[in-house]
């Protein structure tokens, strides 16, 4: 029998506790418990059916602030994991499997063994620590992030620096952290035209014809180049419907669902404004219904990713890379408080499928990352 790490053995609590989206099951009470012995001030803020909570240690100065979530997604069939998602098996070959292992009750459970570990070394550390944790980033995200973050700008919060700790490696722990996300805003266009018999097309109007050559022109435009950060902002048409399902009628409207994902170079009401001035172009009689998932954010090299950069070279020998590709994450809600939020966690490559792993090992090495940028941004 050999003995785990102390980030291993939480990690293995964590996710023998199955918590499915929204349910949080006790993670976050194990959580609070060990950061109030280590002289946190503990706040649950349980929103509407969420168990989320803020954490807090440490007086004036710079605020550092782990951030994640408890949640878990479903198993999908439980035959199809080769073993149970919630019994934490480490295997041979030290993979460590589980639904969370790596997304993200690896992360949290290195989080706190690091903080842990700076809080004995270093009782009288500059500014503070926190902890801003969630159980509803895997699901509609309301009562979440999104909602604390509410809570703590209304009371002026000082948050200087975040580290969230999503997967971001993409085969080597640290090879890849996030330093920002695209933005992303959705489009429901609606042509209208005139339906009639195909036989008399001057009694009718056909949306498609008339729609064609605006859609094309939506398809081949060019809206930025994109930046240093971020690649050019890119358009994409994911459903087009029309007509009746007969081949007589010309139909009366075109419905047409698209997307951006947009670089800090574009912004929301210029997009909007482009994409309408080329409907008109084409004398089209349209209507859109737009929405917004998530504005892009960027947190340009500083501080935090000096420190994230140096802890991970210093670690591993690698020269982390960072990146904004991927989908959105609960960082754009943090950054809109003016903080620098760098994602950066375990290898992502089994995330949300069945036997979802992560190399136990790796866990450790993530500690000692965090434990190092600790020490770079907070010790005396
Ligand atoms: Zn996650």
């Amino acid at each position: 029998m050999t003995t785990l790490s102390p980030t291993l053995e939480l990690a293995c609590e964590l996710i023998r506790r199955a918590s499915v989206t929204p349910l949080d099951e006790g993670c976050q009470q194990l959580m609070m418990e060990r950061l109030a012995a280590c002289g946190f001030n503990v706040e649950p803020m349980n929103i509407e059916d969420v168990d989320n909570f803020w954490a807090r240690r440490g007086g004036e100065g710079p605020v550092l602030c782990f951030a994640g979530h408890t949640d878990v997604v479903p198993t999908g069939p439980l035959e199809a994991w080769q073993h149970a998602p919630f019994a934490a098996f480490v295997d041979d070959e030290g993979m460590l499997h589980g639904r969370g292992a790596a997304d993200m009750k690896g992360s949290l459970a290195a989080m706190l063994v690091a903080v842990e570990r700076f809080v004995a070394d270093h009782p009288q550390h500059q500014g503070a620590i926190a902890f801003l944790i969630t159980s509803d980033e895997e699901g509609p995200a309301l009562h979440g992030t999104q909602a604390v973050v509410e809570r703590l700008a209304a009371r002026n919060e000082r948050l200087d620096w975040c580290i969230v700790g999503e997967p971001s490696s993409t085969s080597l722990v640290g090879d890849m952290v996030k330093n920002g996300r695209r933005g992303s805003l959705n489009g429901h266009l609606r042509v209208r035209g005139v339906q009639g018999h195909v036989a008399y097309p001057h009694l009718a109007k056909n949306p498609i014809h008339l729609a064609a050559p605006a859609l094309a022109e939506l398809a081949g435009e060019h809206w930025d180049a994109g930046n240093a950060f971020f690649p050019p902002t890119s358009f994409q048409i994911s459903n087009l419907n029309s007509g009746t399902g007969t081949t007589n009628v010309i139909p009366g409207e075109l419905n047409c669902l698209f997307n951006f994902r947009f670089s800090t170079e574009s912004t929301v009401e210029g997009l909007q404004q482009r994409v309408e001035t080329i409907l008109d172009k084409h004398g089209l009689q349209w209507q859109i219904d737009w929405s917004l998932s998530g504005l892009p954010f960027l947190t340009e090299p500083g501080a935090l990713l000096d420190a994230v950069s140096a802890s991970i070279r210093n670690v591993t020998g690698r020269e982390t890379v960072a990146s904004t590709t991927g989908g959105t994450s609960d960082g754009r809600f943090i950054a809109t408080l003016g903080t620098q939020v760098v994602e950066l966690g375990p290898v992502n490559a089994t995330i949300h499928q069945v036997n979802e792993r992560v190399l136990a090992s790796d866990l450790d090495l993530l500690t000692e990352i965090y434990y190092q940028t600790l020490v770079r941004l907070l010790a005396n």
